[in-house]
């Protein structure tokens, strides 16, 4: 199972929305895939509409009550489950740090998924704290949406510093341009200059468009309800390009998945860390 980590220190970048068209993206092209709301605002939740259902405290799933497996919800798209946010999540560092080994107690649960799901899919809240570390840890690969500002492009550097420092030689970081207009000078010279500086960047910019701004009333991923449009055709390079840059391969490509519920497949584990 691999474990693909949507995160920035900074808020409302596109976090959220990368990470349930990704996770559709990824579950419509047949890997069972899970998508693990970690943001006590529950934006994944609301977009797979998982809100509304009985969720579990964070206190209670660190100290081990429930498994991850049982608390998994269908969304109705094929190969595509949720684990739902909960409010008490805004607490996650806190309850992280009573525990033993409090850095890897993500990477521990994760355990569980691993026989259920070929990708698990991590939404995160903004900030950086001990749950920041945690996904750090448990993560394969970590995809960083940048809004083209200078806070952010040094925000990334010291992230990849942060990982350098930690001695975490197999994590992929992948960021991409986010909320991009391309119309703008400053936007350019900026795009221009991170490149320079980060040639890991992914070459897929995601566009400032209200077309995706509209996914968070659909409550749909855009590959799902607007299969035909600009964005999605997006949204799939920007895939396309994560898995060739994880795997070394393309990533093998379907027609949008039916909506419709099926089981995930049960499949070993295709990596181990
Ligand atoms: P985060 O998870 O980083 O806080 P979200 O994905 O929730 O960010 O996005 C924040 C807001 O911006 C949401 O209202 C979302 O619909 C909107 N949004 C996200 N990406 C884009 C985009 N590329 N163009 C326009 N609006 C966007
Ligand atoms: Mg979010």
């Amino acid at each position: 199972m691999k474990i693909i980590a949507v995160t920035n220190i900074k808020g409302g970048v596109g976090k959220t929305t990368t990470a349930v068209n990704l996770a559709y993206l990824s579950a419509a092209g047949a890997a069972p895939t899970l998508l693990w709301d970690l943001d006590s605002q529950g934006g994944a939740t609301y977009a797979l509409r998982g809100d509304g259902q009985k969720h579990i405290s964070v206190k209670k799933l660190l100290a081990g009550k429930r498994e991850l497996p049982e608390l998994i919800l269908a969304t109705g798209y094929a190969g595509l489950d949720l684990l739902p946010a909960d409010f008490s999540y805004r607490n996650f560092a806190v309850h992280l740090a009573e525990r033993r080994h409090p850095t890897e107690r993500l990477l521990k649960m994760s355990r569980s998924l691993r026989e259920i799901y070929a990708r698990l899919f991590l939404d995160c809240p903004s900030g950086i704290s001990l749950l920041s570390e945690n996904v750090l840890r448990a993560a394969d690969l970590v995809i960083v949406p940048l809004v083209p500002t200078p806070l952010a492009v040094r925000m990334l550097i010291e992230l990849r510093d942060f990982v350098i420092g930690e001695g975490w030689t197999d994590l992929k970081l992948l960021p991409f341009f986010s909320m991009v207009d391309r119309r703008r000078a400053l936007h350019q010279e900026l795009i221009a200059s991170a490149r320079a500086q980060f040639p890991a960047m992914l070459a897929t910019e995601v566009p400032y468009w209200s077309e995706i701004e509209r996914m968070s009333v659909r409550r749909a991923p855009l590959p799902a309800c607007a299969p035909k449009s600009e964005a999605t055709r997006i949204y799939r390079e920007l895939w396309a390009e994560i898995c060739e840059r994880m795997d070394g391969v393309s990533p093998v490509t379907t027609e949008p998945a039916p909506q419709r519920f099926s089981m995930p497949v049960t499949e070993q584990r295709s990596t181990a860390r």
